[in-house]
C-alpha cells in the first residue's frame, strides 16, 4: 500500500486520548449535578471497572501513583520491607515502596518480552533467607500480560504478596494452566492490581487511577486510606457520638477522584472494547510491516509462553521496536512530525536510585533493551494513512 501522506500535516504522538461528544455530555451532566466529588459517579465507575476486569472490588483514586502508594500502605510496607520490581517500568512502580520507607530491589527482564523475568526473581528470592522479601510488583509492560500464575506460585512458596501494575493492560488477558481466561487486574493471582487513567492510557480521565482486588479486607482498608484514614462505618468505629461522628483511625491521604472524572471514565469505559480492538488492528499492521525487515526487532507477546490462545490477550498500550541507531531514528521521526517515545529509561539508572546504591551495569538485559527501544504511535484514532506514513518513515531510516 502506498502512503497517501508524503508529509504529515499534523504531529503524530505515540499515544493520545479520544474524547467524544458523549464523553463531554457525561462530564457536563455531572457538573450540573449536586456532586462534583464524593457523589454517585465514583461508586458507579468502580462497579463498572471491577466488572470490566472481572474483579470483586474496585477503589477509584486520584491517579495511578496514588493507587500504588495506597496498595503499598494497605499491604503494610514499612522500613523493614524489601520489594522486588522491574527496572523497565514507569518509576512510580518502584517509588510506592519508597513512600512507605521500604527498600526497592530490581530484578532483570526477559529480553524477548521486556517483562520482569520470573526466573531472575526466583534466583533473587532463593539467594536470601526466608522472610527477607515482602512482595513483588510485576508490570504488564506494553500491555503484554505477565505470567501471574508463575509469580503467584513463587510468592506463595515464600509468603510474599503481589501488586500487579496493570496500567498498560486494561482488557488484557492470558489463559492459565487450567485453560481459564484470566483478565489483567481480576485479582485471581495478584493480591491487588492498579490502573491509571492518564491521557496516554487506554481509558482517560485526565488524572485518575483504580485499584482492583478480590480481598474484602484490603478493599475496606483502601477505602479508608483514600480519605485520610477516616471511617464513618459504625461497625468499624470505637465510639459513636451521633450522626456527625467519624473516626480518623490511621494516617491516610486525600487521594479521592472527583465525580466529573468518574463520569468521564464511565463514558470512556463503554468504548474500551472498540479501542482495544483498534489497538490490536494497529499492532497487526506493524507486525506485518516489520516482520522481514532486517534491523528491526519487535517484542514477543506472551503467547510464546502461554500458548496460541493467549496471542490475542495483549492490550497494546505500546508498540515497541528495537533498532541499532535508536537516537537516529527518534530524531529522524521527529523531523517528520512523528513523536515516538522511549519506554523506559531503566529505573535503577535514575540518579535517585543510583544514590541508593544501584549502578549502570546491574541489569544488563534491561540496559540493552533500553539502548534500542522505541515506542511507535499506538492509539485508537491513529488513521490508516498516518500509520502507513509512520511505517514508511521507519523503514526509510532503517534501510538507508
Ligand atoms: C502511567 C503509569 C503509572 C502511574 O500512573 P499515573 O496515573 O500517571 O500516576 C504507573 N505505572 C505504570 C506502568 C504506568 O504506565
Amino acid at each position: 500500500m502506498n502512503s497517501e501522506l508524503s508529509s504529515s500535516p499534523k504531529p503524530i504522538p505515540y499515544g493520545r486520548q479520544n474524547i467524544t461528544e458523549d464523553d463531554v455530555a457525561a462530564v457536563v451532566d455531572t457538573l450540573q449535578s449536586d456532586f462534583l466529588t464524593q457523589g454517585p459517579k465514583v461508586a458507579a465507575f468502580e462497579r463498572a471497572f471491577a466488572d470490566y476486569v472481572g474483579a470483586d472490588f474496585a477503589v477509584a483514586v486520584s491517579n495511578g501513583t496514588a493507587a500504588l502508594h495506597l496498595c503499598a500502605m494497605a499491604l503494610g510496607v514499612n522500613e523493614e520491607s524489601r520489594v522486588i520490581t522491574t527496572p523497565i517500568t514507569f518509576v512510580a512502580s518502584a517509588n510506592c515502596v519508597r513512600y512507605c520507607g521500604g527498600t526497592v530491589e530490581f530484578a532483570d527482564i526477559d529480553p524477548a518480552t521486556a517483562l520482569l523475568d520470573v526466573e531472575k526473581v526466583r534466583q533473587l528470592i532463593e539467594s536470601k533467607p526466608k522472610g527477607y522479601y515482602s512482595g513483588i510488583i510485576p508490570v504488564d509492560f506494553a500491555g503484554n500480560p505477565v505470567n501471574l500464575e508463575e509469580f503467584r506460585k513463587l510468592a506463595d512458596a515464600h509468603g510474599l504478596w503481589i501488586i500487579e501494575d496493570a496500567c498498560h493492560a486494561p482488557g488484557g488477558y492470558f489463559f492459565d494452566s487450567n485453560g481459564e481466561q484470566q483478565h489483567c487486574g481480576n485479582g485471581k493471582y495478584a493480591d491487588l492490581a492498579i490502573f491509571s487513567f492518564h491521557p496516554v492510557k487506554h481509558i482517560a480521565t485526565g488524572e485518575g487511577g483504580m485499584i482492583t482486588t478480590n480481598d474484602e479486607k484490603l478493599y475496606k482498608e483502601l477505602l479508608k486510606l483514600r480519605t485520610h484514614g477516616i471511617t464513618r462505618d459504625p461497625e468499624l468505629m470505637e465510639e459513636n457520638h451521633g450522626g456527625w461522628y467519624m473516626e480518623m483511625q490511621e494516617l491516610g491521604y486525600n487521594y479521592r477522584i472527583p465525580d466529573m472524572l468518574c463520569a468521564l471514565g464511565i463514558s470512556q469505559l463503554q468504548r474500551a472494547d472498540a479501542g482495544l480492538a483498534r489497538r490490536k488492528g494497529i499492532a497487526k499492521v506493524y507486525d506485518e510491516a516489520f516482520a522481514d525487515v532486517p534491523g528491526i526487532t519487535t517484542l514477543q507477546t506472551t503467547a510464546a509462553a502461554f500458548g496460541e490462545a493467549s496471542a490475542t490477550g495483549h492490550a497494546y498500550h505500546l508498540y515497541v521496536i528495537q533498532v541499532q541507531d535508536r537516537k537516529g531514528l527518534y530524531d529522524f521521526l521527529r523531523e517528520h512530525n512523528i513523536f515516538a517515545q522511549v519506554h523506559y529509561i531503566p529505573a535503577h539508572t535514575m540518579p535517585y536510585y543510583r544514590s541508593l546504591g544501584y549502578q549502570k551495569g546491574d541489569f544488563p538485559a534491561a540496559e540493552q533493551y533500553y539502548a534500542g527501544c522505541l515506542s511507535l504511535p499506538m492509539y485508537p484514532t491513529l488513521t490508516q494513512e498516518e500509520q502507513q506514513y509512520v511505517i514508511e518513515k521507519v523503514k526509510a531510516f532503517v534501510g538507508r
